[in-house]
């Protein structure tokens, strides 16, 4: 690894904006994302990179808009 694509990670690693997890992590993370979203709390903090991919990632995108409305009919239907 040469010096400059090891800057290329750190940075990666680091950097708030440019950091983007793939879409194993995202699907891995996807249940707490969207229960910290609907429990209102910072679910970006807690999840670094995750609304960039999301926003970058149809798939997921499209995996997190069905888990939530299925997670939000889920919680306001009574059984
Ligand atoms: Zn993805």
């Amino acid at each position: 690894m040469t010096r400059h694509e090891n800057r290329e990670v750190l940075r990666g690693l680091l950097g708030p904006e440019g950091f983007e997890l793939s879409c194993e992590e995202c699907f891995e993370h996807l249940d707490r994302y969207v229960e910290l979203e609907l429990a209102g709390a910072n679910a970006d903090e807690a999840i670094p990179g995750m609304r960039a991919h999301l926003a970058g990632c149809p798939a997921c995108h499209e995996d997190h808009a069905s888990l939530r409305s299925f997670v939000r009919s889920d919680a306001s239907e009574p059984r």
